[in-house]
């Protein structure tokens, strides 16, 4: 069974409902000598890394967000690069910080994220951040699974008493999102590589919630007619977690990728600096 009008969520239109709120409050830090700030600590040389870097700061720069791109070589130690983070919690200009993951595997990612300052962590990588985001009290949730969160708001999907499975089990997306779900009242099931017989839990979600780091995982035939498909990935090819044409087939609404959770990760990413700014900013 084929879903006749499947709603296409449009990734470009939540970011820039995200963006007018925040322009107003820009205006309103300048006036009190306040300009949110974003650091952007990027370790070695992956292309792709490069890119959301550079995304990120291009999107701050619109906006009237000033940036910092801390640039390490991927020789960079563990203790090296929680120096060059304890430098940016000591500045008081920057309002986030936000260490791009992965990082080369001879680092401590771990060690790195907790050296981010509580106040500045605007992407939930710490502990800290991701205990009070299951408990539902955090400032600043990891940005990607708010962006989903964001998503189902903008569209007013109903969350409560419906069953969402996440696929992925990742400390910055997979749990966190499961986290936000369980907050909103849903009933959820969080999947992985370990998971007996995927294809017949995911059968039986409402929503579905690729977060997996393989293109095109999420089969046409997983996909309940009428259920909300958000698809978090982002692989080489600009290719999602989900087989988009099928999934479409049978869903009641979709993200695509690009255009679908990307855009409002990022827009997200600035409203966290933001708030940062107006909660701690000098
Ligand atoms: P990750 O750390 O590699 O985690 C992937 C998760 O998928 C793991 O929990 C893994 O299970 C699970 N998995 C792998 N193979 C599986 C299988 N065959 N069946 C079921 N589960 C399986 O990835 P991530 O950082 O969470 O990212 C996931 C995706 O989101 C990637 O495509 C990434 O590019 C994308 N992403 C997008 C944004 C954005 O702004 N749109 C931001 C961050 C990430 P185990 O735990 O058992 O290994």
């Amino acid at each position: 069974m084929t879903h006749s009008e499947t709603l296409v969520l449009d990734g470009g239109a939540v970011a820039d409902r995200i963006r007018e709120g925040l322009a107003p409050r820009i205006a309103r830090l300048k006036e009190r000598g306040v300009v949110p700030c974003l650091a952007t600590v990027l370790v070695g040389d992956d292309p792709a890394s490069a890119t959301y870097v550079r995304m990120k700061g291009n999107a701050c720069k619109r906006l009237g967000i000033a940036s910092i791109r801390v640039e390490l070589p991927a020789a960079t130690t563990t203790e090296e690069l929680v120096a060059a983070i304890r430098g940016l919690n000591g500045d008081a200009a920057v309002h986030g910080i936000l260490l791009q993951h992965p990082v080369p595997p001879h680092i401590d990612e771990r060690a790195a994220f907790e050296a981010i300052a509580a106040q500045k962590d605007v992407d939930g990588v710490t502990t800290l951040g991701y205990a009070r985001t299951a408990f539902g009290l955090a400032d600043f949730p990891c940005c990607t699974p708010a962006a989903i969160m964001a998503i189902l708001a903008h569209y007013e999907l109903p969350v409560s008493g419906r069953h969402a499975v996440v696929i992925g089990r990742s400390p910055i997306l997979g749990k966190p999102v499961s986290a936000m779900l369980l907050n909103a009242d849903a009933t959820v099931t969080t999947c992985h590589s370990r998971t007996a017989d995927l294809p017949a839990i995911v059968r039986l979600a409402d929503i579905v919630v690729a977060a997996v780091g393989k293109p095109k995982f999420v089969r046409g035939d997983w996909i309940k007619p009428g259920a909300v498909v958000l698809d978090a990935g982002y692989n080489p090819g600009n290719v999602g977690d989900v087989d988009y044409a099928a999934c479409a087939a049978h869903a009641s609404a979709i993200t695509p990728v690009p255009a679908g959770v990307g855009p409002v990760t990022i827009a997200t990413l600035l409203k966290h600096t933001v708030d940062a700014a107006e909660k701690f900013g000098a």
